[in-house]
């Protein structure tokens, strides 16, 4: 009779996917299990670990950044370990992984973007909001895009909270840029941009905006630039007061009190404008080969058949001359090879972590998710808390039933073997310390808290 799974002498071999804030703190919740022995091996298919944490958060938002020091002190854990350059479904596949591991969890996150489904979206000009962000923040999957900043005029679709950071990158005096860890070549474009206007378009109203209070009240405080709103916009109906009443939120309320005590500004004088425009949809994107303007349609508010508020459009409509359009109005899951997937909810199916397969289907043993990729791109970084606390309950409480195969390859050392022998060279989370320290170090010289690898060549000859 083996071992009871999960002792010390048969400890719960469990594989992550995906080291944003999700994984690592499943990580940290098996990690720190009295009752339960378990060893994590945390996979990347980038070289470098925390996922949006460095390739979302906006540069100028380094102390959002802080949380990576509770990530490091998991890492430091007995029982994990880093297997960053590592891609699932190239390197590895489900097989490899459920022949090596008694529990696999995916915290692959929400890759891609929505669509806004409008003509002209895809004209020379026309992005997703993710690209960009990825672009400033030195992912090496965008390092290679362009965006012409001589436009004059750029439109934001959606008033999320990447909508924020996209409009404050954008708009913020590049001596302030300098001084984050935003890419070199983001800081050199934008030193030449020309952008003036930035139009920031919400299909709904000022009390139903995604954006959150500190998010919003930046925009009001950014040397250089004015953010100007139209006091018709700010006027609530009956149906917003029936709305911000009935929401705890505090969040909507003060949101419509920070923009109606900003309204009184006006125009302003200074050189750059954020246009906070609501009650704003576009109808298309304008242009023959490139973007040369976005028609848009005025909305209204309507209570849907459910109760909630949707935007309608009246069909008075205007346009605006914009040579760029970032759309943000949110990310989407993308399937991972092997996996279910719910192309409508862009998530991979499951049941509170348990993943199924297919949505209301039956459980598939032994996988499980976590974060974006479980239930869809909302909330803040310490909302994956409380989510990936909940996938390793349900991974817990499957332990004891557990069918592992009994030819599994738990030794530690099988699974590194396993990728030598195909050829990949993976990067352990010592590696990632030399590389973070050079950046650290390269970035001191610059006056800046990093200066980023933002190309996986570079990293990995660094660490030859
Ligand atoms: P989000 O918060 O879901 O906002 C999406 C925005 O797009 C909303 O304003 C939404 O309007 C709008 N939208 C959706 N479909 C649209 C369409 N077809 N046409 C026009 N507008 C449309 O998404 P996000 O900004 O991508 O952020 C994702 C998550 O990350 C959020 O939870 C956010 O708070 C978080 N985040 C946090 C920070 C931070 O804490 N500083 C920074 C970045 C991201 P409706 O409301 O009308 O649907």
């Amino acid at each position: 009779m083996p071992d009871a799974i999960g002792t010390a002498e048969r400890p719960l071999r469990v594989a992550i996917f995906g080291s944003g804030p999700a994984g690592f703190y499943a990580c940290e919740e098996l990690l720190k299990q009295d009752a339960v022995r378990a060893t994590v091996d945390l996979f990347d298919r980038l070289p470098t670990p925390y996922g949006l944490v460095r390739g979302g958060v906006a540069p100028d938002h380094q102390k959002i950044k802080s949380v990576i020091r509770l990530y490091e002190r998991t890492a430091g854990r007995e029982g994990f370990r880093f297997f960053g350059n590592v891609s699932f479904g190239g390197d590895l596949t489900l097989e490899d992984v459920l022949a090596h591991y008694h529990l696999v969890l995916f915290s692959t996150g929400a890759e891609t973007d929505r669509r806004m489904g409008i003509p002209g979206e895809d004209l020379a000009g026309s992005f997703p909001a993710t690209e960009f962000v990825g672009w400033y923040n030195g992912h090496p999957d965008y390092r290679h895009l362009e965006f012409d900043l001589s436009a004059e005029s750029v439109a934001v679709v959606g008033i999320g909270n990447v909508a924020m950071d996209v409009t404050r990158i954008l708009a913020r005096p590049l001596k302030e840029l300098a001084q984050t860890d935003i890419a070199d070549y983001a800081l050199d474009a934008l030193s030449r941009s020309r952008v003036r206007t930035i139009y920031l378009l919400g299909r709904r109203g000022p009390a139903q905006a995604a954006f959150t209070n500190p998010e919003i009240r930046e925009l009001t405080q950014i040397e250089g630039c004015d953010l100007v709103l139209r006091p018709r916009d700010l006027e609530l109906n009956e149906l917003d007061r029936e709305w911000l009443a009935s929401v705890k939120e505090p969040t909507y309320q003060r949101n419509v009190d920070i923009l109606a005590a900003h309204a009184t500004k006006g125009e302003g004088s200074q050189e750059r404008k954020i246009r906070a425009w609501f009650f704003a949809s576009p109808l298309e994107v304008l242009g023959g080969s490139r973007v040369e303007g976005l028609r848009l349609e005025r909305n209204v508010l309507v209570k849907d058949e459910r109760g909630n508020l949707r935007a309608k459009g009246t069909g008075e409509s205007e346009e605006i001359p914009v040579q760029l359009v970032f759309r943000s109005i949110g990310y989407k899951g993308v399937a991972l090879p092997g996996l279910p997937f719910d192309e409508r909810g862009g998530v991979i199916p499951n049941a509170d972590g348990r993943v199924l397969d297919a949505p209301g289907g039956k459980p598939l043993p032994r996988v499980y998710v976590a974060g974006w990729i479980k239930r869809g791109p909302s909330g803040v970084i310490g909302t994956n808390k409380p989510d990936a606390i909940a996938t390793v309950e349900r991974m817990l409480e499957d332990v004891p039933g557990l069918q592992a195969p009994a030819e599994l390859h738990s030794e530690p050392e099988a699974l590194p073997a396993l990728l030598s022998s195909r050829g990949v060279r993976f990067v352990t989370f010592a590696d990632w310390k030399r590389l973070d320290a050079l950046e650290v170090e390269r970035g001191q010289k610059l006056g800046k808290p990093r200066d980023k690898f933002t190309r996986v060549e570079d990293m990995l000859k660094a660490l030859d």
